[in-house]
């Protein structure tokens, strides 16, 4: 199997995009930690995704450093090692620029953003050591949006987030390059979620997204997975410092 013996960290793993990359990682041979600030959801799905391998919860927001460190604690206690981080966490916000408060900014851009770093520069530095002592490379995804190509008036901090994280994944990606670290992105378009459905909950705004897809439909987490699995895996060895769309055809309009 193609994550035979990996140890990934998915953050954000409890529902949606996350679980689905959990639940597909363990399927092609990996142990998972899922990291998320929801206990119970995290709890339940480490529970359920059992069935398929090893699959640990941590307890964990992002956007703290020293949730980040235990997070990283806890993933080598349990497995003692993390070749895979996917950097999935993520929030959005509905207001336009006018009337943005910029605390709801900050903590957009702290969770979808900040997390990103740190979570990076955490699992990036016990990679850097790992491979000093002789160890093999592992491999960064972050998970971005199309809205790093366009922008939504009235999701500021997301649309600003994402196109950070596009920019963060190639200065990770150069940065890591020397070790042979891999870091790239998934720009995933619009995706059967709680997320999405925070968002666009009518008919009237799911009838402007299909309208905007040219494939005609609005996408499955697991779409999403299938795309985290190949770039995790040795199949993309030779990828960095990209972004992968996969967006119904969105940004070819
Ligand atoms: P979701 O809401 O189903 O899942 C997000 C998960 O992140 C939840 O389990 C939530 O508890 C967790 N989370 C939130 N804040 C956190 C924090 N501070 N620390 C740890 N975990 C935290 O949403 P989703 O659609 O599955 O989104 C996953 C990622 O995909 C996000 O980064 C999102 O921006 C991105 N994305 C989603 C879509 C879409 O249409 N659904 C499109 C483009 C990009």
């Amino acid at each position: 199997m193609a994550l035979d013996g990996r140890v990934a960290i998915v953050t954000g793993g409890a529902t949606g995009i996350g679980y689905a990359i959990a639940r597909r990682f363990l399927h092609d041979g990996a142990k998972v930690v899922i990291a998320d600030i929801n206990e119970r959801a995290g709890a339940e799905a480490a529970r359920d995704l059992s069935e398929f391998g090893e699959a640990r919860f941590v307890h964990a927001n992002v956007a703290e450093k020293l949730d980040v460190h235990n997070l990283l604690a806890s993933a080598l206690d349990a497995f003692s090692d993390v070749d895979i981080l996917v950097n999935n966490a993520g929030i959005v916000h509905k207001a336009g620029f006018l009337d943005l408060d910029v605390a709801d900014f900050q903590r957009v851009l702290d969770i979808n953003l900040k997390g990103a770093f740190l979570c990076g520069q955490a699992v990036a530095q016990h990679m850097v050591e790992k491979i000093r002592q002789g160890g093999s490379a592992g491999t960064i995804i972050n998970m971005s949006s199309v809205n790093a190509e366009f922008a939504l008036a009235d999701q500021v901090g997301y649309s600003v987030s994402k196109g950070g994280l596009k920019q963060l994944t190639k200065v990770m990606a150069l940065a890591l390059a020397p070790y042979g670290i891999r870091v790239n992105a998934i720009g995933p378009g619009s995706i059967m979620t709680e997320l999405l459905h925070a968002v666009a909950n009518d008919p009237a705004a799911r009838n402007t997204i299909l309208s905007r897809t040219p494939l005609g439909r609005i996408g499955e987490p697991k779409e999403i997975a299938s795309i985290a699995a190949f770039l995790a895996s040795d199949d993309a060895s030779y990828m960095t410092g990209q972004t992968v769309y996969a967006d119904g055809g969105r940004l070819a309009l």
